[in-house]
């Protein structure tokens, strides 16, 4: 069985990435090697690109996954795996074109 690599974007910026969202990947990770063994997880942005003003991103608080690459029938069961995975800490959103996962807690 093929295990899904962990694929960084050439330009995207994992410097001020912090530590919350590790754990956020490697449950986004370890639900693609389960029910998508092949799919590699992407990461598309972090502290890099256009996001709105106050994003998280800009403080290493947020990144962005590809999504094309997993089954579109399977998309909102694997938001759902990451979201219950990581906890109320963290905001997990399946937008049309990427999924964007944020770590805020209350005080952030
Ligand atoms: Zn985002």
């Amino acid at each position: 069985m093929s295990v899904p690599q962990l694929v960084v974007l050439e330009n995207v910026n994992l410097e001020p990435l912090k530590p919350p969202m590790y754990v956020a990947l490697f449950n986004a990770w370890a639900w693609l090697a389960r029910q998508c063994p092949g799919v590699d997880l992407v990461i598309t942005s972090a502290a890099d690109g256009v996001h709105g003003r106050n994003s998280l991103h800009y403080v290493g608080f947020a990144v962005d996954l590809r999504i094309w690459n997993v089954p579109s029938e399977l998309r909102q069961a694997w938001r759902d795996a990451i979201a219950s995975a990581c906890g109320p800490q963290f905001d997990v959103l399946l937008k049309a074109d990427h999924m964007h996962i944020e770590f805020q807690p209350e005080h952030l």
